[in-house]
């Protein structure tokens, strides 16, 4: 199985210019909500859309400013 993330993703928002974080999909512990608390990271849901290789079809990564993802 290959790993998601090898291109280096944003730091910032293209749009806002925001703090970027990973969304997390799957049933969210405890610990990811509080995490989401903080704006560390964006709860994706616990659905992953994937195309017929395997490949995550969801935007890995979030704005916690304006939301935008990507
Ligand atoms: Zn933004």
């Amino acid at each position: 199985m290959k790993l998601f993330g090898r291109k280096s993703h944003p730091t910032v928002c293209p749009k806002c210019g925001g703090k970027v974080v990973p969304i997390v999909y799957g049933m969210p512990l405890p610990e990811m909500e509080e995490k989401a608390d903080r704006g560390e990271v964006i709860l994706g849901g616990c659905c992953i859309a994937v195309d017929e290789h395997g490949r995550q079809l969801d935007p890995q990564w979030g704005c916690v400013d304006c939301d935008e993802r990507f």
